[in-house]
């Protein structure tokens, strides 16, 4: 595994790990904390504006050669804690990277845009007049042009994938080629572990080269410890040289700046605030409200070999279910992490892969806005205490999403079905057997989850007594303090939620650079 060097896409312009030799202290008008895919939009405006703007990113760049088809020892590199990461409350595991690039580099490229819906809920619900969908049309169109978002053409979707779609047909229920963020895809079904055709256009490959070419600085493998404030403004961050993968601390870091931009994911930004001194927190929202997208999966097995191995991550999905509270995707992910959604240890999990040419897994993430936790700071760690509760209000819409996904797949043609909802036979074969799904009531530990969507840990809100920031990401106790990650949402997208993020964090750019 190589640390040495910057990604291809951009030579010898990301600073990186082995170059540092001494502490590193900079100027600038603006810095950037995190290189996920707002922190990477921000860094690339300011910079195209023609600002100085330095982007600092705890972890490492990665190369091609650096991604592990092995997915646990890839999880052990590109995630924080070890992809192993999971709240108390209800569990759910939930994974965050750590790499140039954040959660682009390992996530399946999903770009779809909410429906107007969900923005005049945000807009009503939380004074948030400007945030409508319209508002925020020119900067999805302005992100989908950059990165290449278009439909997932048929040549690379697969069987699993093509699946999907005729069973909706059957159903009558909508579906479409999923919106992704890649130029070139060859169907490897790889996206987890990172995309060695270079199709994915990850920061990494995309913003992060083009922001550099703009005079952009690029410090990788800098932990950010705190934000220096003087209690009505901030000055800058201070932190440390970490190494890739063990974490070892080196080198002190400080940046100066007229303004600071958090962008460190809304894990990692509220723990960052209450590591300050709990900074921009009049309103004791930084760090409450913790939302995902709890995702429930149906795994089916078909009569015939299907080729599961060929074909988008993610290729369709049915946006017909929003309003109910609940997406249907196909899905596809390494056999290590199918193991663990799979009923069985030992002989009975071998036998079960022996089946796996014939398999498909379809999920549905679920919009569980009355489920929510909080984000704390661990005494001298960054890692956050994660807490959350799944509401039983939520399980309902858990349980409707598995039934129909259980639906499409015995239209499709599937043998049988695995749900993996505890107190459910472990394999269904008609869709009879599948009647509990609507006729019981399942406690919320019966069902078995997994959320990558996170967000609403610093929310936006007109009313600085309700909310961390404004509609434009400015903290409402700190002139100069902005954040821009996911964490701003005051409630789930409905939809995947990187577009949506990046959309935001462009007009918020924008924003910024009229007041350098
Ligand atoms: C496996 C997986 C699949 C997913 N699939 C999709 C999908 O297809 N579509 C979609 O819309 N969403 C998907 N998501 C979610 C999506 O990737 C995230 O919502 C998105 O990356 C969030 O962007 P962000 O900029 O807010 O934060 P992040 O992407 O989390 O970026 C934050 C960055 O900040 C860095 N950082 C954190 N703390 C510090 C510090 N103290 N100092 C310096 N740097 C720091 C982190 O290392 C990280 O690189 C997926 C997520 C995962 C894990
Ligand atoms: S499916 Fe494969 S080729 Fe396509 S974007 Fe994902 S990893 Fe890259």
């Amino acid at each position: 595994m190589s640390v040495e060097a910057a990604p291809e896409a951009a030579p010898g312009a990301v600073r990186v790990y082995a170059e540092y030799d001494r502490d590193i202290h900079e100027e600038t008008d603006v810095v950037v904390v995190g290189s996920g895919p707002s922190g990477s939009v921000v860094a690339f405006e300011i910079a195209q504006a023609g600002h100085r703007v330095v982007l600092l990113e705890e972890g490492p760049p990665l190369r091609v050669e650096d991604f592990e088809l092995d997915a646990s020892r890839s999880m052990a590199r590109t995630m924080r804690e070890a992809g192993l990461r999971a709240t108390t409350g209800s569990v759910i595991s939930t994974m965050q990277a750590i790499c140039l690039g954040g959660g682009s580099v390992v996530n399946s490229a999903i770009c779809p845009r909410p429906p107007a819906f969900v923005f005049d809920r945000w807009s009503t619900r939380f004074d948030l007049a400007q945030t409508t969908r319209a508002d925020l049309e020119p900067h999805f169109d302005a992100v989908g042009e950059f990165l290449g978002i278009a439909p997932t053409p048929e040549a690379v979707q697969g069987q699993r994938n093509l699946l999907f779609r005729d069973g909706c047909e059957r159903l009558g229920i909508s579906s479409e080629p999923i919106p992704r963020n890649v130029r070139g895809c060859r169907g490897s079904g790889e996206c987890f572990t990172g995309c060695r055709s270079h199709a994915k256009q990850s920061m990494d490959i995309s913003y992060i080269p083009a922001a550099i070419e703009s005079g952009a600085q690029v410090f990788t493998s800098v932990q950010v410890q705190k934000v220096r404030s003087n209690g009505s403004r901030v000055g800058g961050v201070e932190g440390q040289v970490v190494e890739p993968f063990t974490g070892r601390r080196s080198h002190r870091v400080r940046v100066d700046a007229r303004y600071v931009v958090l962008a460190a994911g809304c894990m990692a930004t509220p723990v960052l605030l209450q590591h300050s001194g709990s900074l921009a927190n009049a309103s004791g929202q930084v760090g409450r409200n913790l939302q995902f997208h709890p995702g429930v999966a149906v795994a089916g097995i078909f009569p015939e070999s299907i080729n599961p191995q060929f074909g988008a991550t993610q290729g369709y999905h049915s946006l017909a279910f929003l309003e109910e509270g609940f997406k249907l995707e196909t899905l596809w992910a390494p056999a290590p992490v199918l193991a663990v959604r799979t009923p069985g240890s030992g002989a009975e999990l071998q036998q079960r892969f022996a089946e796996i040419s014939k398999l498909a897994v379809w999920d549905g993430i679920i919009s569980a806005d009355h489920s929510l936790g909080s984000v704390k700071a661990r005494w001298r760690s960054l890692d956050p205490a994660l807490r959350w509760n799944l509401d039983p209000r939520d399980v309902k819409t858990m349980l409707r999403a598995l039934y129909v996904l259980s639906e499409i797949f015995f239209a499709a043609g599937a043998q049988k079905i695995m749900t993996g909802v505890r107190g459910m036979p472990d394999e269904l074969f008609s869709l009879e057997e599948a009647e509990p799904l609507r006729s019981e009531v399942f406690p919320p530990n019966a069902m078995l989850t997994g959320g990558n969507h996170a967000f609403c840990t610093t929310r936006m809100h007109g009313d600085p007594k309700q909310g961390v920031v404004d509609e434009f990401g400015r903290c409402h106790d700190l002139d100069n303090l902005y954040i821009a990650d996911t964490g701003i949402f005051p409630q789930c997208t409905s939809v995947n939620p990187m577009f949506t993020g990046m959309a935001l964090a462009r007009r918020q750019a924008l924003q910024l650079v009229e007041r350098l």
